[in-house]
């Protein structure tokens, strides 16, 4: 027998339409280059979503089409996160620190029609504008640069459109969205999400358990919105009605303090290194902010060290430890400290904390070993494989890559890790990224992890260089704190705390900064083709 209920599509106009009509009253505030902000209302973002949508659609926009987004996280870039899927076109999310090769890749296999730019990053159009084909250039005056001959002002073209916007019949399995996977182990790859698919993360984002994110909270979305939708929370804010504090290109650590502290932001979410500097802003002036309320910080994109989670909590800022893909929307698990924990000792609380967590509802997660699926004990590595609602079933136009799913349809991430009785993913590398000494694994992640809580290291990156007679072997690259000293032997000692010897970096290297990909993670391709030829006698 079937069940009764209608069949009432899942598409992000729904959210449109209720974040219009019912919290028309509530704030977005958005910062321009020079720190000042600009304020409106969701039920301007309404109209202007909506009015974005009508242009499109008088311009030729069709269902289906790539209208691509080249912009920095402010209110205008919220508008095109729905006025463009609202037409039953794609919202493509260029990522602004590719370099311009991969850039132009990226637009001509996503055959974008349209672009909406930042004056600000006009410069970066400028660079592939003979290896792309846009058919309208429509920029932004966000920095007040001026604009080119042969592109058009975004507030002229809303100003050309009318508001007699209607919404065509979005079926919820059509493509809302487009993002390219930051390209960490390869060249960037198109994942193509439904308006079914951004639905339902943003329902499971919102619960207690996850972001927790309520109409009284405060956002600020301060993980990049060409990364993954910003991890969904313009979704997911709107369809909550929570108060959004956009930051504009701003992300030192003072700025992103000072938007916290003034706007009381509840919610914020900014990968790792973007907290590491945090932090240190915060050690070094402790009086200079006043908070008003406590933080929930939702963290991803790589792990948080234990030192990281420790250090914030002091300041009131509690990371919420999440783990995700841009193949997976991007959430996959989360962690919180279960009921039967509650008693658990401080130490106990926080290596759970820096686990990677347990599957969000409706993701599904296994783990493949060598010998098959592994147990739940806590220990016996292997490759995650996910599956859910939004989780890719296949990249775009991109055949060759099917490999990465399994027969049964399966997603396997390439993220080694290992799961717990309790449920809860451990990641130790990334499969590219393991480091196997005289047939031993040895988890960098670990030794990073450890390296992070000496006073001295700010941060730390081990990664697996070529041995004679070990196959491989670790080498930690280390960037210390300011004004702060520690040896190599002094690190050594500290690990041995902790690691066997024969885990232990046989080599340290202090540098001045670690090279970071386009969201902030330790660029590893990078640190391994620098010291592939290590001399492991000599030490350089
Ligand atoms: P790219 O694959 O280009 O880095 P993504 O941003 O989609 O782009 O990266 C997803 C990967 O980031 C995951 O496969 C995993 O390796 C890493 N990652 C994400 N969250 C975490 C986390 N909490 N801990 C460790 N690694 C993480």
């Amino acid at each position: 027998m079937r069940g009764m209920m209608m069949d009432f599509p899942l598409t992000l106009p729904t959210i449109l339409e209720r974040a219009g009509k019912l919290f028309g009253k509530v704030e977005i505030a958005s910062r321009k280059p020079d720190r000042s902000l600009v304020r409106y209302t969701y039920a301007d973002f309404y109209r202007r979503a909506r009015r974005l949508a009508r242009a499109l659609e008088l311009a030729g926009v069709k269902r289906g089409d790539r209208v691509a987004t080249l912009m920095w996280n402010h209110a205008r870039h919220f508008e095109a996160y729905f006025g463009i899927p609202a037409t039953g076109a794609v919202l493509h999310t260029l990522n602004l620190r590719l370099h311009e090769d991969a850039f132009a890749y990226v637009i001509n296999h996503a055959q974008d029609r349209f672009l909406i730019v930042d004056d600000l990053l006009l410069p970066l159009y400028e660079k592939v504008r003979d290896k792309v084909k846009f058919e309208r250039v429509i920029v932004t005056p966000f920095g007040g640069a001026e604009i080119p001959a042969g592109m058009e002002n975004y507030e002229d073209f809303l100003a050309g459109a009318d508001d007699n916007f209607e919404y065509p019949q979005i079926d919820e399995n059509e493509a809302a969205a487009m993002c390219f996977t930051s390209g960490t182990t390869g060249f960037a790859k198109g994942v193509l999400y439904s308006h079914r698919a951004l639905v339902l993360h943003s329902l499971a984002e919102a619960t207690v358990d996850a972001f927790g994110m309520s109409q009284h909270d405060t956002v600020l979305p301060a993980c990049s919105m060409f990364h993954a939708n910003a991890w969904g929370v313009p979704f997911t804010a709107a369809m909550v009605g929570a108060k959004l504090v956009f930051p504009g290109p701003n992300l030192d650590a003072e700025s992103v303090l000072d938007l916290i502290e003034q706007e009381r932001v509840t919610i914020a979410c900014a990968v790792p290194t973007v907290w590491i500097g945090i932090l240190a802003a915060l050690e070094k002036s402790p009086q200079r902010w006043k908070f008003t309320n406590e933080v929930r910080v939702p963290v991803g994109g790589t792990a948080p060290s234990e030192a990281l989670i420790r250090g914030l909590d002091k300041f009131g800022f509690h990371i919420r430890h999440l783990w995700g893909m841009t193949e997976t929307a991007p959430l996959g698990t989360l962690c919180q400290v279960r009921s039967h924990m509650k008693d658990w000792s401080a130490d106990e609380q926080y290596a759970v904390r820096v686990k990677q967590g347990y599957p969000a509802p409706f993701v599904e997660l296994r783990i493949r070993g060598e010998n098959g699926i592994t147990p739940w004990d806590g220990e016996t590595p292997g490759e995650v494989e996910v599956r859910g609602p939004w989780v890719a079933r296949c990249y775009y136009n991109s055949p060759e890559d099917n490999h990465r799913w399994t027969e049964d349809g399966w997603f396997k991430t390439g993220d080694v890790a290992c799961i717990d009785e309790d449920g809860y993913v451990k990641i130790v590398d990334r499969a590219k990224d393991l480091i196997k000494s005289g047939g031993e694994w040895i988890s960098s992640v670990d030794l990073e992890n450890s390296l992070m809580a000496h006073p001295a290291v700010l941060e730390a990156a081990v990664i697996s260089v070529p041995h004679p007679k070990w196959d491989e072997r670790p080498l930690a690259v280390v960037v210390l704190k300011e004004g702060r000293q520690a040896t190599p032997e002094e690190l050594r000692a500290f690990l041995a705390t902790k690691f066997a010897k024969w885990q232990l970096p046989d080599a340290f290297v202090f540098v001045e900064q670690i090279p970071k990909t386009s969201v902030g993670k330790f660029l590893k391709i990078a640190l391994r083709k620098k010291y592939a030829n290590w001399n492991w006698q000599a030490g350089a």
